[in-house]
């Protein structure tokens, strides 16, 4: 390929040497998305993030991590090997920040919330439908012949209700559908192809009538995710319990949940930083819940977006809202950015 042709196509990831079914996979970015956990107060009585042992993460950025300082340069916590930024939610709108916009956003890129003139949650509207019908990262990926995934299976029972119309997707589960991806099952979760929205699994045993699944710690399923995550050019993890722990639940109930997160992050980030060099991972959420068990509603505090990998400190210094996420995607897998491929072509 010469490098006048390379000059017209904006899409580098096809610029990758060929191999048995499509593309060398280099570059690479897993989404850890954990819903409903946001960045609040020092509060022993309202933040479960103050009591939950956190081994990991605190380890890694420092007591009160969790909680925003204006002391941290440029508003960020970069220890060497991650970078922490407290990212809004909000998008100008007032209200409380919901899943389906949220979400939204973080996969196309776009102000959702204000496209659509409010916060919109927990499933998508038909307004949302139709700003993600324009394109999201899973679509742009597999539309220049990447490999993409959603890690997070679903039981037989989700399938069936999509199907009769008793259910509907989420933003997640319909940005990787609307893509042409096939959900995972709990075939992929048994032979090790997913990973369990709660970690473990135990819940497929517990509450789904899985009695074969196998059973995970929430490390293992950290370090399983950035295995699995090699495998693809962007893929995506679900875990939607931190919400239901920031709606129902009491206070302790949260700090546990936090330190199930905590453990699984630690497999991740770990194994990330150990086997996955030329990969880019980011962990964010779409909304405040969990951190202030005060009430049982969502709010309005910014999100934690961590990232790890390659550049992170640089890639960290673009993100401020939600909809920066999708840019920086975009920008490690040269998507679709005129100015991005002018810049590559300039390194070849
Ligand atoms: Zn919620």
């Amino acid at each position: 390929m010469s490098n006048s042709t390379v000059s017209r196509n904006p899409y580098a990831v096809t610029r990758n040497p060929m191999t048995d079914n499509g593309l060398r996979i280099t570059n690479y970015v897993h989404i850890f998305f954990m819903d409903g956990v946001g960045m609040g107060t020092a509060d022993a009585n309202l933040n479960p993030f103050v009591t939950a042992h956190m081994p990991y993460l605190n380890g890694l950025f420092g007591e009160e991590w969790y909680v925003p300082n204006g002391s941290w340069v440029n508003g960020r916590l970069a220890p060497p090997h991650a970078t922490l930024i407290p990212t809004d939610a909000n998008l100008g709108l007032p209200g409380k920040p919901q899943s389906a916009s949220g979400q939204a956003a973080i996969l196309t890129g776009r102000n959702v919330p204000q496209l659509i003139g409010e916060h919109y949650g927990p499933k998508p509207n038909q307004a949302v439908r139709d700003v993600m019908a324009q394109g999201t990262l899973f679509s742009e990926v597999t539309a220049v012949g990447g490999h993409a995934a959603l890690l997070s299976p679903y039981p037989q029972g989700y399938f069936d209700a999509i199907k009769s119309g008793k259910r509907l997707y989420s933003s997640v589960p319909l940005a990787a559908t609307a893509a042409g991806l096939e959900l995972m099952t709990a075939d992929d979760l048994r032979h090790g192809r997913a990973v369990s929205p709660d970690f473990t699994g135990q819940g497929w045993r517990e509450y789904l009538g899985y009695a074969d699944i196998p059973v995970f710690t929430p490390y293992e399923a950290g370090q399983r995710l950035a295995r699995l995550a090699r495998d693809y050019h962007f893929s995506f993890f679900e875990h939607w319990p931190s919400d239901r722990a920031g709606h129902r639940g009491s206070l302790a109930e949260a700090a546990q949940h936090l330190e199930l997160i905590d453990a699984a992050l630690g497999g991740l980030i770990e194994t990330w930083n150990q086997e996955n060099d030329t990969g880019l991972l980011i962990i964010t959420s779409d909304h405040g819940n969990i951190e202030e068990k005060g009430h049982r509603q969502h709010t309005r505090n910014p999100v934690p977006t961590i990232l790890v990998g390659p550049g992170h400190a640089e890639l960290a210094a673009k993100i401020n809202d939600l909809t920066d996420i999708a840019q920086i995607v975009r920008r490690y897998l040269r998507l679709g950015d005129e100015e991005i491929g002018e810049s590559l072509i300039a390194n070849l």
